[in-house]
């Protein structure tokens, strides 16, 4: 989508840190890391955030998940844990309205989120 910062990852037009990549989605590190490991997952159609999934999205959608976890295994943090977070909306914090999964590992997380 014209405009959109991670369509503009996705077409190489902004460089990333690529940590994964096939036909459906990208993963790349966060350029401001909250954890020692944090990556950002995000498929390579646009869509703004989960407001905006429909059925046909529930595919995807379950595919990013199975890539979270080949990632933190690859990482070397399956076993010590990590978080999968995406926020949706003003309240939640989402800056970047192109859906987008954090993966977050290596330190110990704080429950509940701020
Ligand atoms: P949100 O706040 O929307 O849930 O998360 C957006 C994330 O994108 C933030 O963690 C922010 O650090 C990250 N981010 C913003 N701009 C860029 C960028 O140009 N490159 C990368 N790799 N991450 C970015
Ligand atoms: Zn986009």
């Amino acid at each position: 989508m014209e405009g959109c910062l991670f369509c503009s990852i996705i077409e190489g037009k902004i460089p990333c840190e690529k940590v994964y990549e096939d036909e459906m989605v990208l993963a790349f590190k966060d350029i401001n890391p909250e954890a020692p490991i944090h990556v950002l997952i995000i498929p390579k159609k646009h869509i703004n955030s989960i407001n905006d999934l429909e059925d046909k999205h529930e595919n995807l959608i379950g595919h990013i998940y199975t890539v979270c976890k080949k990632i933190a295994a690859e990482l070397g943090i399956a076993e010590s844990g990590y978080r999968v977070v995406t926020n949706c909306g003003a309240n939640a914090g989402q800056t970047v309205y192109h859906i987008h999964f954090h993966l977050l590992g290596g330190r110990n997380l704080n429950w509940p989120p701020g």
